[in-house]
């Protein structure tokens, strides 16, 4: 797209912050199918189902800022995702890794916020206003699955059956 350059120009800083956050959000992805296939593999399809929808949801994440730069007339730069974790101790380990990513996804997300503050660059900012909106969400709903591991203790068959009862989110998109 050709952009008139002026007001909403964006800085090299926040451009390559963006294009880092694409390849988080899509190495997210990658780890959460990567627990999706071990779960699937252990006898968990309803844990399985939950990993591969979150998965779905990070690569959307992906898009969007993918999206939002070529919007704002900048070029998205795509590097390489490296290879997901293939082997967990137990059910609740995987979503332990799930809930330390999240937070650390929100930790970069919050950096990234601050930066735009700094540049001025209410634009971005407002746009990562729905992504930590976002991340309080996915950081809530993990911690309340770990909650529910606890107490099922042993009937984590019947937890991962809830699990299964997952449905896509509309919210993800746009
Ligand atoms: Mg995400």
């Amino acid at each position: 797209m050709i952009y008139s350059k002026g007001l909403y120009t964006m800085k090299n800083e926040i451009r390559n912050e963006l294009n880092l956050q694409i390849n988080r959000e899509m190495q997210s992805a990658y780890n959460y199918l990567g627990i999706a296939t071990w779960c699937s593999e252990k006898g968990y399809p309803g844990s399985a189902h939950w990993f591969s929808l979150q998965a779905k949801e990070e690569m959307e994440h992906a898009l969007k800022i993918y999206k939002y730069l070529l919007d704002r007339g900048e070029t998205p730069t795509l590097e390489s995702v490296g290879k997901p974790k293939a082997a967990f101790e137990d059910l609740r380990s995987t979503f332990e890794a799930a809930l330390e990513q999240e937070r650390e996804v929100e930790n970069f997300l919050n950096a990234i916020s601050v930066k735009a503050a700094e540049a001025k660059d209410h634009v971005t900012l407002n746009f990562l206003a729905w992504f930590l909106e976002e991340q309080v969400e996915e950081v809530a709903s993990v911690q309340t699955i770990l909650d529910q591991l606890s107490l099922a203790k042993d009937s984590l068959f019947l937890v991962d059956q809830e699990l299964g009862k997952r449905t896509e989110t509309e919210s993800a998109g746009n």
